[in-house]
């Protein structure tokens, strides 16, 4: 009875402070060596070994890597080395300036904790960041200012989505998830536009399953210029809740339409290495009309997928026209990105006309369901995940 009930408080322990922090490896692309931190609000304390020194507002602290061993110092004071350097804040408001110095990146500002420790030759710089502002972060990061709260709210929940069925991504590494597009792009605390941590914070905990009540891939894009895409058109597997739909939304926004011009001589060259004897064909073979997207292009009897084009001439989407304009190839394209999933611009447009985020999520991604992220997770991996935040807290 009593050891049942000492495991409960354990998993309630983890459970709580899996679902409330999360680990995050900033600069994870670089070797960072040396970083200069500085504290924007009052309660930071650095913590090192059996090390507390409180710090001030604007005080700068240098972080650099010494061997295997964090050398942590100020202007005046050489604090040591430690295997371990911690930044905690004593509130929940605690705001933190970032600057790497080697190799040298533009300043960013995070919310709550960081911990530094050394491995594979470089300073690994982890921010131990409240669920809700690194889903805000990245919402920032990926959508920017300046749009609706429900449409925040939307891609609150696709960032949460992958954040929580990922929480395992680089475990053997000691942390939750990396800061780049590996996992998602998160460039520190959301400041452009408050709606966004407020989106955050109104969906708290909620994610999209599918029929199975797994966690969704929950692609999106830019704009999907009026018709999206099944994902087993551009990634070959075939998802039920990533199938095409008609948005009559997104088409008079600034990414619905492009064009390009490409010299006759590298797009002949293009499809000769596809296997088509250009010598055989005449001007008007090359022109396509299809108002509607296709997957392939055929031409003098060859197939090609519209997606290498895309790759080969950088274009913006794998939906266009074509036809010689002034002895060029000329492209005349709508969207913007992959095509699969939801459509930011057209998300944007529903979130306008007062379409709430339930609408819009259920209008992009087929048959799924909003759920609690905690109503759908199994007991052993909320262990598993919240272990490694444990081991990542302890010195
Ligand atoms: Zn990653
Ligand atoms: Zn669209």
């Amino acid at each position: 009875m009593r050891k049942s009930l000492v495991f409960l408080v354990f998993a309630f322990v983890a459970v709580t402070v899996s679902a409330q922090k999360l680990s995050i490896s900033l600069f994870n692309d670089l070797a960072l060596q040396t970083v200069l931190i500085t504290p924007e609000t009052e309660g930071y304390k650095l913590i090192a070994g059996d090390l507390t020194v409180d710090l001030k507002v604007n005080q700068i602290l240098y972080i650099s890597r010494s061997g295997d061993s964090v050398l942590v110092r100020d202007v005046s004071k050489n604090y040591g080395t430690w295997r371990r350097a911690s930044i905690v804040a004593q509130t929940d408001k605690g705001i933190i300036r970032f600057k790497p110095i080697m190799p040298a990146q533009p300043l960013r500002v995070y919310d709550d904790n960081l911990t530094f420790y050394v491995e594979f030759n470089r300073l690994m710089a982890i921010n131990l960041v409240e669920q809700d502002k690194y889903i805000a972060g990245v919402v920032d990061s990926e959508a920017g200012p300046g749009a609706e709260l429900e449409f925040y709210k939307a891609q609150s929940l696709i960032a949460r989505t992958f954040a929580l069925s990922h929480l395992d991504k680089h475990v053997g590494e000691g942390f939750n998830l990396c800061d780049n597009v590996h996992c998602q792009a998160y460039k520190g605390r959301s400041v452009r536009d408050p709606e966004i941590l407020k989106a955050t914070q109104e969906t708290k905990g909620l994610i999209i399953v599918d029929s199975n009540n797994e966690p969704i891939t929950a692609a999106f894009h830019a704009n999907c210029g009026g018709e999206t895409v099944n994902s087993e058109d551009v990634w070959l597997k075939s998802l039920p809740y990533l199938k095409a739909v008609n948005d009559p939304y997104c088409r008079s926004s600034r990414g619905a339409t492009w064009e390009a011009r490409i010299p006759m001589d590298d797009w002949k060259a293009f499809l000769e290495e596809k296997g088509v004897k250009v010598a055989n064909l005449s001007p008007d073979d090359y022109v396509y009309k299809e108002k509607q997207r296709k997957v392939n292009y055929t031409i003098g009897g060859v197939t090609i997928p519209f997606a290498d084009f895309r790759s080969k001439f950088n274009l913006r989407s794998t939906f266009f026209t074509i036809d010689i304009s002034q002895s060029q190839i000329r492209l005349r394209g709508r969207g913007y990105g992959h095509g699969v999933g939801l459509c930011q611009e057209g998300a944007m447009q529903q979130a306008r006309k007062k379409r709430t985020f339930e609408e819009i999520i259920h209008f992009y991604y087929t048959d799924v369901r909003i759920v609690n992220f905690s109503d759908i997770q199994p007991k052993e991996n909320l262990e598993t995940d919240s272990i490694a935040v444990d081991t990542l807290n302890r010195e």
